[in-house]
Order: structure tokens, then C-alpha cells, then sequence
């Protein structure tokens, strides 16, 4: 017999959010319709305003949509309470934000391990996989730096470390270059598509066009809808 289909990574489907109420409200999403495969890399643009951060935080299980499916992995999330969301989101999910977030007093090392730390991961694993993660992103000499002691394109790749540590099924980068001058933009962009070549599926949203060229294909939103690249 055939195998069954794996189901996509994830399939976001008739997927709106909307902020506020009354005369304040907004429709960040209106019934949008997103697939992402395994291994793809995907590329979100659109005009500011149109929903994109909105659908990486839904993708992200940072925030819970207004009305819609998300499925990751076939298993419907919204249906989740916020424990199993929050642990799907540790386990399932890496993010990469425009401003790093890290965690300003910890160390490099510190800020990579913490992930495992809620997965649960005993401390020799956790030592030796944030070691070699960092090394993975170009770090080996940085491990107990802080980031204030680190340029942007470093604490970058910390980042990045931080968010493939657990191995996740989707990578999402909201902007991960937005704060970063051009040659280290190359350099992070150079990263995303090695992780991406050793087989990381990705989601990235950018406003340049030629990062958006190193990715797989396009899906442009206007209006809280994609409305290319995403074939329903
Ligand atoms: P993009 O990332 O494409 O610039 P966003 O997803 O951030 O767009 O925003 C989509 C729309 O939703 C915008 O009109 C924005 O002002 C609104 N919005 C986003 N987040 C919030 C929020 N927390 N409260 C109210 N409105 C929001
Ligand atoms: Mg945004």
C-alpha cells in the first residue's frame, strides 16, 4: 500500500485576525489561505500594514487567530490550550525577529540553552548541542560574550542559534535583516540558505526584493490576504 501524504508543515485556511472593536477595529487577516511544504522556503512581502507580522505571530503560535484553521504538522492548533501551545511552540516552532530579542544579561551560550531548558534537556546535552549550534552559526569564539558585547549581525546568529535549537519543523524570520547594514545582511542571508539547503523549511518575510529572490517562491499580501504565490 502507499504511504499516506505528509501533511504540509503548515496550512493556514480562511485565517482572520482582527484587532480592537467597534469604530477602533481592524482586520489585520481576511480570510487568508497559506501552505507551506516541508522544505519550502518562503518568501512574505507586502506594503506595510498588510498583515504580514500578524500571519508569522499566528504561524508562530505567538497569537491565536479571530477565525480560521491553522494545522502544523496536521494537528490543529487553535484548539490547543495556552500549556500545549506554549510547548508546541517550543518544541515545533523557531523565530527570528527584526530585533533580536535576546535576553540582555545572559550570554550567548545562555540565550541558546534556555529553549532546552523548557524542553527539558538534560545540562550535558544542553551545553554540548548549544555549543556546537553556535558553532553552526559562525560563534564558536563568542559562546560567553553578552550581547551588548556583540555586533548585530552576531546577536543575529545567536538568534538563529536559539531558534533552531530544538529542531524545529518551521523556521519563521520576521524581518531578520531590517536592522542590519548591507555586508551583514549578505552574511545572515548566506546562513538562512545553508540551513535552509540542510534542509530547515523557512518563512521569511523581507522588504527587499533581491532577498526575496534567494527564496523558493513569493507570496505578496495586501490587505491582510496573500495574493500570489500561494496556490490553494
Ligand atoms: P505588516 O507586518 O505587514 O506591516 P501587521 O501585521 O503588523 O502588518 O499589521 C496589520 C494591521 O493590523 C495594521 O493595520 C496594524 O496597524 C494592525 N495591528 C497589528 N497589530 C495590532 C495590535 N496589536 N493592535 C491593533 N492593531 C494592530
Ligand atoms: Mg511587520
Amino acid at each position: 500500500m502507499a504511504e499516506p501524504a505528509r501533511p504540509p508543515v503548515a496550512e493556514l485556511r480562511g485565517i482572520s485576525k482582527i484587532y480592537g472593536s467597534g469604530d477602533l477595529e481592524v482586520k489585520a487577516l481576511d480570510q487568508l489561505n497559506l501552505t507551506v511544504q516541508e522544505g519550502d522556503y518562503l518568501a512574505v512581502m507586502g506594503a506595510s500594514g498588510s498583515g504580514k507580522s500578524t500571519a508569522m505571530n499566528i504561524l508562530g503560535c505567538l497569537d491565536r487567530p479571530t477565525s480560521g484553521t491553522y494545522r502544523l504538522n496536521g494537528m490543529a492548533v487553535e484548539q490547543l490550550e495556552d500549556d500545549a501551545l506554549a510547548d508546541v511552540r517550543n518544541r515545533s516552532l523557531g523565530f527570528v525577529f527584526q530585533q533580536f530579542h535576546l535576553l540582555g544579561h545572559a550570554s550567548a551560550m545562555e540565550n541558546v540553552m534556555l529553549p532546552m531548558i523548557y524542553a527539558g534537556v538534560p545540562r550535558d546535552e544542553r551545553v554540548e548541542r548549544a555549543q556546537s549550534a553556535l558553532r553552526r552559526v559562525g560563534l564558536a569564539q563568542r559562546l560567553e560574550n553578552k550581547p551588548n558585547q556583540l555586533s548585530g549581525g552576531q546577536q543575529q546568529r545567536v538568534a538563529i542559534a536559539r531558534a533552531i535549537i530544538n529542531r524545529p519543523s518551521l523556521l519563521l524570520a520576521d524581518e531578520p535583516t531590517g536592522a542590519l547594514d548591507s555586508s551583514t545582511t549578505a552574511e545572515v542571508l548566506e546562513l538562512f540558505d545553508e540551513l535552509h539547503q540542510q534542509g530547515i523549511t523557512l518563512v521569511m518575510v523581507t522588504h527587499e526584493d533581491d532577498v526575496a529572490a534567494r527564496a523558493q517562491r513569493i507570496a505578496r499580501f495586501q490587505d491582510g490576504r496573500a495574493l500570489t504565490g500561494c496556490p490553494q
